[in-house]
């Protein structure tokens, strides 16, 4: 069983020990509801690190006032459980007034990036997140720290902030984790009723039909953009954002033709049982082999 702690000053001492048993740490921070990408980060942090935490904290800050922070699912014996058996050593799981006291007045803030893709439609959200997150690896003072690839600006954003800051974790990586048809695995896959569960296809599709063109050597933005939309239109959807953006700068967008690396990133609305899910989903668009083969599998999946 991994060792859950509740207060930071226990989690610390934890920590301390680990750091004068020499113990590398690997930090995986979460909002509970675990499924399978997060066993995905888990699982590289335990073959990287002797030492693997995660954290559990549903952070409020993050939610605007009309999102889902009360609805969030929580899920805390069943991730407790994945967490074992994927042979992480601990797990921090701290209350809203634990994490921020009630004196609590700092906010740490990343500008430029934060204010297009979804920070242009969550205002606030990237604050939350920068500043959860900066609490968290000063309080897991971890060697690396594990991000999917599916929250692609908020691994820009963090990197960005550990850089800015010089903070001396490293940020890693890991590729999004997909059910049978594409579709990324999200906690928030699980307000989805049947019906919309099947209309929700249409994002892993509607990437893969950009990825399957430009792997064909198209380059030109409009002729990517109007494959993309095809698939969503096919069900009736229409994109919150379908936006073409710089990876190394996600300021910049990317309206003409492809000549560097470019993420290809989509919000999209679905409707089910009345409410409305958010979905967020991105492709790289980069010819390096790695990359190719998870664009390949993507396609694959999306198209079968
Ligand atoms: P969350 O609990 O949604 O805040 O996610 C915690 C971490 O898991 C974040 O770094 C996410 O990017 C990552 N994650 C969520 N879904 C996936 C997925 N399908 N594949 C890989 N990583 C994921």
């Amino acid at each position: 069983m991994p060792q859950v702690f509740t207060r930071r000053h226990e989690f610390l001492n934890y920590i301390k020990e680990q750091k004068r048993n020499r113990n590398s740490i690997g930090f995986v921070p979460t909002m509970g509801a675990l499924h399978a990408g997060h066993a995905q980060l888990i699982k590289q942090s335990t073959s990287e690190n002797n030492c693997t935490v995660v954290s559990i904290f549903v952070n409020p800050k993050q939610f605007g006032p009309t999102e889902d922070f009360a609805k969030y699912p929580r899920t805390f014996q069943n991730d407790v459980d994945l967490i074992e058996s994927m042979g992480a050593q601990a797990v921090f799981s701290p209350t809203v007034e634990e994490m921020y006291p009630p004196l609590f007045a700092t906010q740490v803030s990343v500008t430029g990036i934060t204010e297009v893709l979804c920070g242009a439609y969550r205002p606030g959200h990237f604050n939350g997140v920068t500043t959860v997150v900066m609490l968290l690896m000063n309080l897991a003072q971890a060697d690396k720290m594990y991000l999917g690839q599916k929250d692609f600006q908020q691994v820009q954003v963090i990197k960005k902030m550990v850089q800015d800051l010089v903070h001396s974790t490293s940020i890693i990586m890991v590729p999004t984790i997909r059910e049978q048809d594409g579709l990324a695995l999200s906690s928030r896959n699980r307000y989805l009723s049947e019906e919309a569960r099947q209309i929700a296809s249409a994002v892993p599709k509607s990437l893969a039909a950009a990825a399957k063109l430009f792997l064909q050597g198209e380059n030109n933005i409009a002729k990517l953009t109007k494959a993309s939309q095809q698939e969503l239109s096919k069900f009736g959807l229409e994109p919150q954002y379908l936006e073409f953006r710089k990876v190394s700068d996600l300021t910049i967008k990317i309206d003409t033709n492809i000549q560097e690396e470019t993420v290809l990133a989509i919000a999209q609305f679905i409707e089910s049982n009345g409410s409305k899910v958010r979905l967020i989903d991105n492709v790289i668009l980069d010819n390096n082999s790695t990359n190719k083969q998870s664009l390949e599998d993507l396609i694959s999946r999306a198209f079968s």
